[in-house]
């Protein structure tokens, strides 16, 4: 793919943009003042080199379509493949609020599309039900590997992303997990729409840490889906009503855990005094009362994107990982970078999701862990996919497996 580089830029100097424009609102897009200093951060134009693939390149694309310099349709081919990791915003001098300028820009591009596959299939319990029975029926007998190989994109770039051993674990509505021994409070657990069809596994480990902790778990009934998927694809409003259902369904619960990063940053982005918190950083933050067993594994942290750039909480779980005996923590490089699973860009973007996958999967082949953990559904799916494809023979699993190893903690039913 060849980028256009610079041609569509103004002149340094100039950034008036005229008050009928859509983007006058927005004073982020003149304040970048094209320092560069977000193009390392950046993983797609680490993985292209193109300027259009940059933080700085797109949002010289915004500023130029609100012109009229630009057919919004070149935008949108560029402004698309970002995969929202948000990498570019802690590291921005100016404090540039480029997620905001991406959803507005896709929320200005989707006016008036269709719902895509992945927003209709977070919307509903009984879709994200059949679909995961669907899901898990084609895994086992087969036919997703068939699929993987021989079908068109779309659905090649969905079928890579169900893991090899799927596991369905749906607790009901309403249902308690007790606290062991002496109890310290009540949360409320988040399921999210791809945990509990497709890695039960994980949220049965979050589970068994915070009651082993002294915390009932209580199963709230919840929105299908937080709101997050939509926010991504440009349905800025169903993302935020989605939002609010979730924060409200908590009820008189403590805290909601929420073992997603990215459901976590975008619950937080709409009540950022809500309770939402990530289960390894609640735990640590209340003191940890177990004694931690040895654990004599090799193991890699693949930090959320969210985690690491939103809510700032990736030292709880690399805190954990360099406290648990035994355990040997394998330095991943460029762990900062996306894997490729940001904003769903596996099933929308499989070109790009690719180069960011194979590029972590030879990271995480190169330091030599047999467990690599992340806690985001998105980020484990697309590292397991990327592992396979490679031939890298690590497991991926939610940073909960770890802490409840060391603790001793019996899984639930
Ligand atoms: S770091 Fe900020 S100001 Fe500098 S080029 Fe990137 S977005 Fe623009
Ligand atoms: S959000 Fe991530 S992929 Fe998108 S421009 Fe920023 S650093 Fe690059």
């Amino acid at each position: 793919m060849s980028g256009s580089a610079f041609d569509w830029m103004r002149p340094e100097g100039d950034t008036s943009l005229p008050p009928s424009d859509p983007l006058a609102g927005f004073p982020g897009v003149l304040d970048c003042v094209h320092c560069g200093l977000c193009l390392e951060a950046c993983p797609t134009y680490r993985a292209t080199g193109i300027e259009s693939d940059s933080p700085r390149g797109r949002i010289s694309l915004m500023r130029a379509q609100a012109e009229d310099r630009v057919a919004p349709a070149e935008v949108a081919r560029w402004v698309d493949r970002c995969v929202m990791c948000r990498a570019c915003e802690p590291v921005c001098p100016s404090q540039v609020p480029y997620h905001q300028l991406v959803e507005r820009q896709r929320a200005g591009a989707a006016a008036d599309r269709a719902p895509s596959f992945l927003e209709r299939f977070a919307s509903s319990t009984s879709r994200q039900r059949l679909f995961g029975r669907l899901a898990r029926t084609a895994r086992r007998i087969g036919l997703l590997a068939l699929v993987e190989r021989w079908g068109p994109a779309r659905l090649r770039s969905l079928a890579r992303a169900v893991p090899r051993h799927p596991r369905a674990w749906r607790p009901k509505a309403g249902r308690n997990f007790a606290a062991r021994g002496e109890a310290r409070g009540v949360v409320a657990l988040h399921l999210g729409c791809t945990y509990p069809e497709l890695l039960g596994d994980a949220l049965r480990e979050v589970v068994a840490v915070l009651t082993a902790e002294g915390f009932d778990v209580r199963v709230p009934d919840q929105p299908a889906c937080c709101g997050a998927l939509h926010a991504h694809a440009g349905a800025p409003e169903e993302g935020a009503a989605a939002a609010a259902a979730t924060l409200r369904a908590r009820g008189d619960a403590d805290a909601w855990i929420v073992p997603s990063a990215g459901c976590a940053a975008h619950l937080l982005a709409a009540d950022p005094k809500a309770p939402v918190a990530e289960p390894i950083e609640f735990v640590r933050r209340h003191g940890l009362r177990g004694t931690l067993r040895p654990v004599a594994r090799r193991v890699a942290h693949a930090p959320p994107c969210h985690l690491l750039n939103v809510l700032g909480g990736a030292g709880s779980t690399d805190g954990m990982l360099s406290e648990t005996p035994a355990l040997a923590v394998c330095a991943l490089r460029d762990a900062n970078l996306c894997c490729g699973a940001g904003g769903a860009s596996f099933a929308k973007q499989p070109e790009i999701a690719m180069l960011l996958g194979n590029a972590k999967a030879q990271a995480i082949g190169d330091s030599g862990a047999e467990w690599v953990v992340a806690g985001n559904p998105g980020c484990m799916l697309q590292i397991e996919a990327a592992l396979r494809e490679r031939g890298v023979r690590a497991q991926v699993l939610h940073p909960a497996r770890v802490l409840r190893e060391a603790l001793g903690a019996e899984l639930p039913d």
